[in-house]
């Protein structure tokens, strides 16, 4: 999907014009994989642009952060403030929000040495329904991968971190090359993990199951949404590992993402799911939770955030400039 251009990019506690936000081809995270992210959406709701769990999303980065010992030299709060600002100044009002940090230049060698600095940048752009429009309509033909999520205790499943994204792109590109939409990868266990960028739910016999924590997941903010808004629906949620076999006799199945928010499954290897796509519980935790974004779901959690208008001023800790809104505009100063 191509990028769709907005003006400016905050890197390291300044806004850069969009091309002129660059790294060197030697920076610790593209040789290695040293980085952590995070992906958030913006939606145009009735009351103004609203940040969905934007909070929780900057502190999961935090965790990811911990997790490989990173030096993050920005807060949860901080980033959260300069996202406000960045959704202001490209005049976006619905958005995707790339947050990353990673070793930049200074080193060479695994564990970069200490005067390597952690380049901390978000970007922010329009982007549509990431498994299609169709996907989102109609439901996504999806496959079982050869290939498995990484084993507990390698690369930890838990932490958002680029060097993950191999493992999505070799099940995602297994599946596109044989013609489905994605791929749904199981952990080397055999039991069901997630998709490559996504959280599975099945729904069997009146339940909604998903895999826990130690089935090799990234704990989805939408995974979690879902989840909260299934029980205030009266739904039963099971977290419980889940054999392969499960998929092909659940009555539903759909994935849940910031990208994918949540996407019915059509069929699974070639299988169709008995009730359909969407079925008919997939297609009431479809309402409840896009109707948070048009005022028909209310927002019981503050989960919507107000992206606020910054004062002129915004200096985050650790930044090497300031930056100042003048007509309109981003300066240094
Ligand atoms: N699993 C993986 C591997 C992902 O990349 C994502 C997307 N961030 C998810 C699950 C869903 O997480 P979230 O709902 O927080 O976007």
């Amino acid at each position: 999907m191509p990028i769709k251009e907005s003006s400016v990019i905050w890197k390291n506690g300044e806004f850069l014009p969009w091309h002129q936000a660059t790294t060197h081809v030697l920076s610790h995270g593209l040789h290695y994989g040293t980085g952590i992210f995070e992906g958030i959406r913006v939606y145009d709701t009735p009351g103004g642009p609203r940040g969905f769990r934007l909070t929780d999303h900057m502190e999961r980065m935090q965790d990811s952060a911990r997790i490989y010992q990173m030096p993050m030299p920005y807060s949860a709060e901080e980033m959260v403030r300069a996202s406000h600002e960045l959704i202001r100044l490209n005049g976006l009002t619905s958005a995707y929000i790339r947050p990353i940090a990673y070793f930049g230049y200074g080193s060479i060698g695994v564990v970069p040495e200490e005067e390597t600095p952690l380049d901390v940048v978000i970007a922010a752009f329009e982007w549509g329904a990431y498994l299609g429009d169709d996907g989102q309509q109609e439901g996504v033909d999806v496959c079982v991968s050869s290939w498995n999520r990484v084993a507990p205790n390698t690369i930890p499943a838990g932490a958002k971190a680029t060097g993950n994204y191999l493992s999505g792109y070799l099940i995602s590109r297994e599946a596109k090359s044989r013609g489905f939409r994605e791929g749904i990868a199981l952990g080397v266990d055999g039991r069901l993990s997630e998709g490559a960028g996504e959280n599975v739910f099945l729904v069997h016999r009146g339940k909604i199951l998903t895999p826990p924590a130690s089935s090799s997941v990234l704990l989805g903010i939408t995974r979690d949404s879902v989840v909260t808004l299934a029980s205030d629906l009266g739904y039963e949620v099971v977290e419980q590992p889940i054999p392969r076999e499960m998929l092909y006799v659940a009555d539903e199945m759909f994935l849940t993402g910031t990208a994918a928010e949540i996407t019915a499954v059509r069929s699974v290897d070639g299988v169709a799911l008995r009730a359909g796509a969407p079925g008919p519980v997939t297609r009431r935790l479809s309402e409840a939770f896009f109707g948070l974004f048009d005022g028909r779901t209310e927002d019981r959690r503050g989960w919507l955030e107000p992206i606020e208008p910054a004062e002129s001023k915004i200096a985050p800790t650790g930044a090497t400039g300031t930056m100042e809104i003048r007509n309109g505009a981003a300066v240094t100063v």
